[in-house]
């Protein structure tokens, strides 16, 4: 073009990336972290990465389910309240380790909670059902075949899978396989995500306010989100626009990071500097996003091992609203779980109000679910749409979804909501 053309119209701005194409570019940056052997206690919200096979039966020999008297059938056959059966007691059998003891005919052993069941044995007679005696005890009821004996391998037989690959441990799964006597499972590790908050504005909560400041809101709640998720997370200090500061805590970061996780900095202005240093790197690309709040964000990969890195905008909730709709994912990816999220279910609930919503954006609405008498799941609300409206957040149990193509929801509308945890006790069914 010649220098003589005269300055037109600003060009108009890139069309928006729909939220399903920047979200498959975020699973594009990650894959599944490599499985690791990790001790039991460190594995708690990992992944599983093996099928666990139980490698004996369990229980692991015939025991006791009671406090109570091993006997054979035969010999308290006719035994009642009015006709007990008098035994001599031959020996104890408590749980642990014990010299077998074999149970002849017209005897019995006093057995506890757990103790291996001495081979004659046909069942176990509680002690309720007995007077109690110690050298000899007179048995007031007749057992059933087998009744008060735990089988050997009735809870599992030996070489059945008990947990499948996939399985996201939590203190339950923990205990089964403390049970079959796994000190180390493997499972995808933690993935390590290095957060990062900018703006000169920005300061450390705690420290006194200079006017014009305001206290680092992002970092703690990313952090915070990527734990609740599973991840572990670093904090990095505010780091403030200066391209060169920036650079360099990036460059600093990458040792430790699986992921990097940005928060402002990636709009148009001045000052803009994740994007003014990244934009830099060959394999980081800035997008506008048909996502409300939330539009501005930039994925790529970063360092020499690649790794990914998610720029999010800075206002609070479009960066919660960011995390939630593109890192989670790619975080529970790396993680290694697929499919829907169990934290996280959708439901459709009625609208109790209306509100706009920018026809060419998905909007992610701060909103309350409760059901009502009738038993309908009903969404309000809880804030205005400014996305620095921190403090709904706290009141915010689902995002209420708007599709593309709506302007306007109705008061009695269905709505899509993706709910962030139970609703309240009171309002629980
Ligand atoms: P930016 O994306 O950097 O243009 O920031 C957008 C708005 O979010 C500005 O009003 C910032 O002051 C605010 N902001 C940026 N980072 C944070 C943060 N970590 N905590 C709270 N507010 C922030
Ligand atoms: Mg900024």
């Amino acid at each position: 073009m010649s220098a003589e053309t005269p300055a037109g119209p600003p060009p108009p701005p890139p069309p928006l990336v729909p939220v399903e194409e920047h979200l498959r570019r975020c699973l594009d940056l990650v894959r599944p972290l490599r499985p690791l052997d990790l001790a039991l206690r460190d594995a708690l919200g990992c992944v599983l990465a093996e099928d666990v096979v139980s490698p004996r039966p369990l229980p692991g020999f015939d025991n006791s389910a009671m406090d109570g008297y091993a006997v054979r059938l035969a010999d308290v056959a006719g035994a009642g309240e009015d006709t007990p059966v008098e035994l001599p007691v031959v020996g104890d059998v408590a749980a642990g380790p014990s010299e077998p003891v074999r149970l002849t005919g017209g005897t019995t052993v006093r057995i506890m909670t757990g103790a291996p069941v001495p081979p004659g044995a046909e069942a176990v007679v509680p002690v309720e059902h007995t007077d109690r005696g110690v050298s000899r005890v007179r048995v007031h009821r007749a057992p059933a075949a087998g009744q008060h004996v735990r089988r050997a391998g009735e809870d599992v037989e030996a070489g059945v899978v008990v947990l499948e690959a996939g399985t996201r441990l939590q203190a339950r799964h923990v205990g089964v396989l403390a049970a079959l006597g796994r000190a180390r499972v493997r499972v995808r590790p933690r993935p390590r995500v290095v957060v990062v908050s900018t703006g000169t504005e920005v300061v450390e909560p705690g420290t006194p306010l200079a006017p014009g400041q305001l206290h680092d809101a992002n970092g703690p709640l990313l952090a915070a989100a990527a734990e609740e998720l599973g991840a572990l997370a670093y904090r990095v200090g505010v780091v403030g626009d200066d391209p060169r500061e920036l650079a360099a805590v990036l460059d600093d970061q990458l040792v430790r990071a699986d992921v990097l996780v940005t928060s402002g900095g990636v709009s148009e202005g001045a000052y803009d500097t994740v994007k003014e240093v990244l934009s830099a790197s060959p394999d980081v690309r800035f997008d506008r996003v048909a996502v409300q709040p939330g539009m501005p964000q930039g994925a790529g990969r970063l360092g020499e091992q690649r790794t990914p890195v998610f720029t999010l905008p800075g206002n609070p909730v479009s960066s919660f609203v960011s995390f939630e709709v593109f890192v989670r994912p790619a975080l529970r990816r790396m993680l290694g779980e697929d499919g829907p999220d169990p934290q996280r279910p959708v439901v459709t609930a009625v609208a109790d109000a209306g509100w706009s919503s920018p026809p060419a954006k998905r909007q992610y609405v701060r909103a309350a679910h409760h059901r009502d008498g009738d038993g309908v799941l009903r969404v309000r609300p809880v804030s205005g749409h400014g996305s620095h409206l921190v403090t709904a957040l706290a009141r915010t149990t689902c995002l209420a979804v708007v599709p593309v193509g709506v302007a306007r929801v109705e008061p009695g509308d269905e709505v899509e909501c993706v709910l962030l945890g139970p609703a309240p006790l009171a309002e629980q069914r």
